[in-house]
């Protein structure tokens, strides 16, 4: 195991990764969704982890282009295998293509015994790597996949003969050089499996904005409502886990006070894993409602002049530590959101009197089928 630091600013709530603004989700949480978008309108949803991967990796990978082809490509594999998404290794590198194999993708983590490739957004992120290595057009299709029962899965990066569109991407402005003041966060990253632990679970150390790019690919896939839906559950149900996790090691302040210690834990981890300021401002011991204001919050990150607050994700870690900390089924809506201009994002978790009243066994079911793909 190798030791990462990561850089956390106190001030603006940023977790720096090599220099570069990040978000720290869990291993798992962005395939997750690409499965979701799949059974929900079929193949062509996973268009939108293609073009996520190659057109925000895309000037991040920019900023470790070196003169020498074979370096170049070095510098980006490992810094890839880094940020967590697998284990890579160039095959064959030609003039203008090169074949890359993948050990423990994590695009095809939640899959398994699928009869298909499924590693789109890897193959979007390495088609970004073959246009930065070749200068040119290049697209990237898999051709062996660990959810076929493959030990590993293979990616061929080929040019599609139209030059690049060079466009001014969002990421270039989260750059920074290192600044002075930040608290530093460890992370272990184990370079045989690419893979990164962070606060005790594999995770994914994705450029900052990422996930709110993604969100957008969907929305313009999907539509607003159908993207909010689908992101709000899965969010919600991987956080109602990772709270339960909390509260099974029960710690000693736990122990001694369980509910000022989880909304502690979940504005630590909340700020840790770059996803935002959260502020407590209203909580009443013994009665299920929080409020709070999230500043910086990941989710609303290149959004500009929406008509309505974006953060779904967001609202749904508030809504699933909600959960956990009042023992009781919470849902949680987002007021205010510096994507339509508010200073900061604002969230109140209730307990929805019209929700569809969820049997105990089937809520069951679905924590135990989160906790064990978590688990993978
Ligand atoms: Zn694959
Ligand atoms: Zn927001």
């Amino acid at each position: 195991m190798e030791k990462l630091d990561l850089y956390y600013n106190r001030e603006n709530g940023n977790v720096y990764h090599e220099g570069i603004a990040s978000e720290i989700p869990d291993r798992i949480s962005q395939p997750l969704l690409q499965r979701r978008v799949e059974t929900l309108i079929g193949r062509k949803g996973l268009k939108a982890s293609y073009n996520t991967g190659k057109s925000y990796m895309k000037p991040l990978l920019n900023t470790l282009h070196q003169k020498n082809k074979k370096e170049s490509l070095d510098l980006m594999l490992k810094h890839l295998s880094r940020r967590g998404f697998g284990g890579l290794k160039c095959t064959e590198l030609k003039k203008d293509y090169m074949k890359i194999r993948v050990k423990n993708c994590f695009n095809a983590l939640p899959y398994s015994q699928s009869n298909k490739k499924v590693c789109f957004e890897m193959a979007g992120i390495l088609a970004a790597c073959g246009e930065v290595l070749m200068g040119e057009g290049m697209d990237c299709m898999e051709t062996a996949c660990t959810s076929q029962g493959n030990p590993y899965c293979d990616f061929h990066v080929f040019s599609h003969g139209l030059k690049t569109k060079e466009k001014k991407d969002e990421i270039i402005n989260s750059i920074h050089p290192p600044e002075e003041g930040l608290v530093k966060h460890n992370a272990f990253h184990d370079p045989l499996r690419g893979e990164t632990i962070f606060k005790d679970g594999s995770s994914l150390i994705l450029p900052q904005g990422y996930m709110a790019h993604y969100q957008r690919e969907l929305e313009s896939l999907l539509g607003e409502k159908p993207t909010k839906k689908m992101e709000y559950i899965l969010t919600k149900k991987s956080s109602i886990v990772t709270a339960n996790t909390i509260k099974n090691k029960k710690a000693a302040g736990y122990l001694h006070s369980p509910v000022n210690f989880l909304l502690r834990e979940m504005v630590k981890q909340t700020q840790s894993r770059g996803f935002g300021i959260p502020i407590v401002q209203e909580f009443y011991p013994g009665k299920p409602y929080l409020r709070l204001i999230v500043k910086n919050s990941f989710n609303a990150h290149g959004y500009f002049k929406a008509r309505k607050p974006v953060c779904y994700r967001m609202a749904a870690l508030c809504a699933g530590f909600g959960t956990a900390l009042f023992n009781r089924d919470m849902d949680c809506m987002e007021t205010k959101c510096t994507a339509k201009g508010d200073r900061f994002c604002e969230f109140i978790v209730y307990v929805n009197p019209h929700r569809r009243i969820q049997s105990g066994r089937s809520q069951k079911r679905s924590i135990q089928e989160m906790a064990t793909l978590a688990s993978l």
